[in-house]
């Protein structure tokens, strides 16, 4: 269905945004990835997606903190594939711990990756979207950005000023082909999620399964983690004709965290 779409997913070497990677590719997506890892493991892995999908598949190592990295990236999409169509912004940190104990060279580091990394790459992505009448951007915000949490003030603040910014550009896009939301997910069963839960089993003496639980219904209603692919297939689903009218929204996969 995207067969002759180019998509740039920011931190696509593991987690949320390989999910991406993966689903777009799957729907014929030409796809450029970022994110950092072995240079070995990063070049199979562009193979491996290549091949699964019969589609150019790239790696842009650009370290997303540093703006002159992160305004080259969108021209380095264009250099190598002719065009971008599709932009996610997924890279993101955090920084646990209480505000009055913040680091604040963490907190612009923890800003500079989850906000000012995604305005580069819309400031720099939009003008050829507009060329080419159609785009999409994605933003992967967190229901962090929809409400508040306990030590985690940057990551909060960071991702509750990316649904804005997503909201702002949706709407100086609203009457073109090009959209823009944000996606909000509760807890995902990434890597982390499965290196806690073996902790909590080893400490507690309870199995794995039993821990991914108790992680699970620490924060979800649903007693449910999202998986990375649920988070892609919406994803994936936003970049459809069928969505042309879901503009500035900010979406959640959340197993009805914010609905208490
Ligand atoms: P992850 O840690 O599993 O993967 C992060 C990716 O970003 C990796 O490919 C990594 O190499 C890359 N990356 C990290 N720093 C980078 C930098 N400076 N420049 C370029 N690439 C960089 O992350 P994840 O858990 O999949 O999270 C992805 C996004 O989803 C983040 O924005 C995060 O805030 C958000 N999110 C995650 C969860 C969750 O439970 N995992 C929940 C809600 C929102």
């Amino acid at each position: 269905a995207l067969s002759g779409r180019v998509a740039l997913i920011t931190g696509s070497t593991d987690g949320i945004g390989l999910a991406v990677a993966r689903s777009l590719a799957a729907q014929g997506c030409t796809v450029m990835l970022n994110g950092f890892g072995e240079t070995q493991a990063i070049t199979n892995l562009c193979e491996e997606l290549a091949f699964t999908h019969t589609v150019d598949v790239s790696h842009a190592d650009a370290d997303l903190r540093r703006e002159n990295e992160v305004s080259g990236l969108v021209p380095r999409v264009v250099e190598r594939f002719g065009r971008l169509d599709i932009l996610v912004n997924n890279a993101g940190t955090q920084h646990k711990g209480p505000v009055e104990q913040h680091p604040p060279h963490r907190w612009r580091e923890v800003f500079a990756l989850n906000l000012d990394a995604a305005f580069h790459t819309i400031r720099t992505a939009l003008p050829g979207m507009r060329a080419g009448g159609w785009g999409r951007i994605v933003n992967i915000a967190s229901v962090y950005g929809l409400v508040g949490g306990v030590d985690r003030s940057s990551y909060v603040a960071s991702k509750h000023a990316l649904v804005g910014l997503t909201k702002a550009v949706a709407l100086e896009t609203a009457t073109t082909a090009i959209t823009c939301n944000a996606v909000c997910p509760g807890d995902v069963s990434t890597r982390i999620f499965y290196r806690n839960a073996k902790l909590l089993a080893e400490r507690e003496q309870i199995t794995r399964t039993e821990a991914q639980q108790r992680i699970a219904a620490t924060n979800m209603p649903s007693g449910q983690v999202v998986s990375p692919e649920q988070v892609a297939a919406l994803v994936a689903f936003l970049c459809t004709e069928a969505a042309n009218e879901i503009r500035g929204a900010a979406l959640p996969v959340d197993g009805a965290w914010l609905a208490r």
